[in-house]
């Protein structure tokens, strides 16, 4: 390989991309729909899309199942919100409404919401249920090794 690159999954049209890691990922946009890669918010993301998001970026997916009549979620969807736009890009924040997506609430086996997994190349590394703080949160992530080697030279 000659240079090093990161893939990233767009969050607007699901496509691939390649962002070499000297390049800041802040402002790269998708080759496909030329939309921004990174938004600084969370990305709400259905079946249909989910199997990409998780098991394509290189960079670790929190996904936080939620729903948005239940007081406790809606009180965590601020912090969830705060915290991504910290940890862009080198972790990436989906959101799975789980009344829209039963069958993905199934397959992850969620009992409570809000339910936090944290994925890498697939694979569920870490799980939390119940809503946390910001410093709670962040804590979690780092715990777990999001954002410990960065992917990017931001
Ligand atoms: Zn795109």
């Amino acid at each position: 390989m000659s240079e090093q690159a990161t893939q990233v999954v767009c969050p607007n049209c699901n496509s691939v991309n390649r962002i070499p890691t000297a390049k800041n990922a802040r402002e790269a946009k998708c080759g496909h729909c030329h939309q921004p890669l990174f938004t600084g918010h969370p990305i709400p993301v259905t079946t249909a899309r989910f199997g990409r998001q998780i098991e394509r970026n290189d960079i670790p997916v929190v996904v936080d199942f939620w729903a948005s009549w239940f007081v406790p979620c809606k009180a965590m969807a601020p912090v969830y919100e705060r915290v991504a736009s910290e940890f862009e890009p080198e972790v990436r924040f989906l959101k799975v409404d789980t009344e829209a997506e039963p069958e993905l609430s199934a397959r992850y086996n969620i009992r409570s919401i809000p339910t936090l997994m944290l994925f890498r190349n697939g694979k569920v590394v870490a799980q939390q249920a119940g809503a946390l703080g910001a410093e709670a949160l962040r804590s979690w992530l780092r715990q777990n090794g999001a954002a410990s080697a960065p992917a990017f030279q931001t």
